[in-house]
């Protein structure tokens, strides 16, 4: 995307976000085109998620008024000084591919926790390449880097540690009921909350550089939006919407406080926190792998991660990869 367009776009979103009128013709002065590149800038970002409408006579106005991200915000809520750096895009394919550039690219200006968020993501993705859905100003997307010196190996447990960083982020907002589905889910009241993309680069044997992504969602009504599966937002459960930039910072500093500790212990220390917010504890389940399908009782997870499944031919342990795991 050229600098240009990101520019008038980024400053679309933030005249917009304050959920009054704004007329095509001021938006046009203000950004120096017409009023039909105006229109046509926001139809691009009304296709990308961004809830909004126009009137005739009065312009543009969002549905819903939001606060847009801001990293000096975010980092205020962060307690002490951190090394690693908060930057906020306004427009971003995907935050974990925007990390991964950089990692093949400028890896040396990359520390751990650096992190990246967007306000919208032209081409979010969950595992196998599935969709994930954010509408602008509804959603935290983002990703961190972490770097595992000690290769590939080192990372087991990796995607279900960054659930219980997230659940213990929730609590710091009030919710302490959400729970973790294996092996990369958060969910609330029995329906997804968020989601965790994991991806990792580098050769076996030598660093692995981890790229953790995360996708929340803040206010998705049902009602409004299909994501092709029961979901829930944050604002379902709160009185009051959540400042999404504290929330933010909490979801950072849980991060690394956590990574700092997988990074030591690996994930041993995290097993029995982590059977303590499974959703399937002591339920049957089903895994689908590939064609193959196999049922059993959800008896926790070991050290190195694998889901522990009592079935018919004694216990079996399924690695994350290929697997998705569905209840009965
Ligand atoms: P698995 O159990 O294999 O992880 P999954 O359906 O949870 O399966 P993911 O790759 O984790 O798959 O996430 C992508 C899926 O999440 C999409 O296919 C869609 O069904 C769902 N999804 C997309 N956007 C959202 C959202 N905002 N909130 C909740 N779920 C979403």
């Amino acid at each position: 995307m050229k600098h240009a367009s990101k520019l008038i776009r980024q400053h679309i979103l933030s005249l917009l976000s304050d959920g009054q009128f704004h007329s095509g013709e001021v938006i046009a002065q203000q950004v120096g085109l017409s009023r039909t590149a105006v229109a046509g800038h926001i139809s691009q970002l009304s296709d990308w998620g961004l809830d909004v409408f126009k009137v005739k006579g009065k312009g543009y106005r969002l549905n819903r008024p939001f606060t847009l991200l801001d990293a000096d915000k975010i980092k205020r809520h962060l307690p002490g000084n951190r090394l690693s750096t908060v930057q906020v895009a306004s427009v971003l394919e995907s935050t974990n591919t925007e990390l991964k550039k950089k990692i093949a690219n400028n890896r040396d200006e990359l520390a751990n926790g650096d992190t990246l968020f967007s306000e919208i993501q032209t081409a979010g993705r969950g595992r196998h390449g599935r969709q994930w859905l954010a509408p602008v100003g509804g959603s935290l997307t983002f990703s961190m880097y972490w770097s595992f010196p000690d290769g590939y190996q080192s990372m087991a447990g990796l995607s279900l540690m960054v659930g219980v960083a997230i659940c213990e982020a929730l609590r710091r907002m009030g919710i302490d009921d959400a729970q973790v589905k294996w092996p990369n889910d958060i969910y609330l009241g029995g329906k997804k909350l968020a989601g965790v993309l994991i991806e990792v680069e580098g050769q076996i044997g030598a660093t692995a550089h981890s790229v953790i992504g995360i996708g929340l969602n803040v206010y998705v009504p049902a009602a409004q939006y299909d994501v092709g599966q029961p979901h829930t937002d944050l604002c379902s459960v709160l009185a009051s919407e959540p400042d999404r930039n504290e929330l933010a910072a909490h979801l950072v500093d849980s991060l690394h406080h956590h990574l700092n500790d997988f990074a030591a212990f690996g994930f041993g220390k995290f097993v029995p926190i982590w059977e303590s917010l499974d959703l399937f504890a002591d339920k049957t389940i089903v895994l689908q792998m590939g064609e193959k399908r196999f049922s059993g009782i959800d008896c926790g997870v070991d050290a190195s991660g694998a889901l522990l499944v009592e079935t018919r031919d004694g216990i079996m342990r399924f690695h994350g990869g290929e697997v998705s795991l569905r209840g009965m």
